[in-house]
């Protein structure tokens, strides 16, 4: 007998895991009741399709990794969500795609608040200056140095759906909901500098993703 469930909407797919089988992996949005509160919040769900065996490890893996790389909690149910329970779609769509280019057996290490830009060679790091607010400043005064703080704010707003910060510096963003998440940030903040070419790539990857996406009926 077919039984159709209803994991929720899908919001990414990885269309073949290198690191397990080829497997396709998805992410899946449903909204789970908050009986304290009496309202509802949304939650992810890691899935797939593959009956192989293992599967179902590489699953837990990939949800391990995501608690730990966005800073993410977890329901009775294996579900996912951010402590503030807020959506945060985007953010969390780039916390799974990073958490399955992991290899399996590689432990996840939450990112820290600084990189090296690559482009000025300036050490970028972000401080969290409470109420969801990061300020994004670089060491020395190299020239451009202000540009690329502007610019890798603005990367760290598009990957992570922030708001443009209360300064005239374009230095300083925000999560809507007015809570902190370091790990978030330390994580997007690895691509934030090439934000572009991440953005170029998502796009693709949502239209192979239609392409190769499996039967939502098990
Ligand atoms: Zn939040």
């Amino acid at each position: 007998m077919r039984r159709i469930v209803d994991i929720g909407r899908r919001i990414e797919l990885i269309p073949i895991d290198p690191h397990f089988h080829d497997i396709t992996i998805g992410l899946y949005c449903q909204q789970v009741a908050d009986t304290t509160a009496g309202t509802g919040f949304p939650a992810f769900l890691v899935h797939t399709y593959s009956q192989m065996k293992g599967a179902t490890g590489r699953i837990q893996e990939v949800v391990q990794a995501m608690q730990i790389l966005g800073g993410m909690q977890k329901t009775d149910d294996g579900l996912l969500y951010f402590p503030c329970k807020h959506p945060h779609e985007a953010a969390c769509r780039r916390v799974f795609l990073e958490a399955c280019k992991l290899a399996s057996n590689t432990p996840a290490e939450p990112r820290p608040l600084n990189i090296l830009d690559r482009k000025s060679r300036l050490t970028i790091t972000v401080d969290a200056t409470g109420n969801g607010t990061y300020q994004v400043r670089a060491n020395g005064e190299g020239r451009g140095a202000t540009r690329r703080i502007s610019a890798i704010a603005g990367g760290l707003m598009k990957l992570g759906e922030m708001e443009s910060g209360a300064t005239d510096n374009n230095d300083t963003v925000r999560f809507a909901c007015g809570q902190s998440h370091d790990a978030l940030v330390g994580l997007l903040l690895v691509r934030a500098p090439n934000v572009r070419v991440v953005l170029r790539e998502q796009e693709m990857g949502a239209s192979r993703g239609v392409l190769s996406a499996p039967s939502q009926q098990t």
